[in-house]
């Protein structure tokens, strides 16, 4: 599973690399479980979200499935 969450986890930072760019609007989900932690008062994450990455019209322009837990720190390490 590891190894399976590490590729979600670097097509995940692609798919942000490609589409986030400066000027555009682009919304980030995480579409977390109804029972996830992120939604106690501990607000970590004990789930397996799919990322979603929207333009401002709420087109999907990617989904990753199976990234693993969701990490405050994912988005500044960029890999
Ligand atoms: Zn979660």
């Amino acid at each position: 599973m590891a190894k399976n969450n590490r590729k979600a986890r670097r097509a995940w930072a692609a798919a942000r690399k490609k589409h986030i760019k400066r000027g555009c609007i682009t919304i980030l989900e995480y579409l977390h479980d109804h029972d996830c932690g992120i939604y106690s008062a501990e607000r970590i994450c004990t789930c397996n979200p799919d990322r979603v990455l929207k333009d401002d019209k709420g087109r999907v322009l990617a989904r990753i499935e199976g990234a693993g837990f969701y990490d405050p720190l994912e988005l500044a390490e960029g890999a």
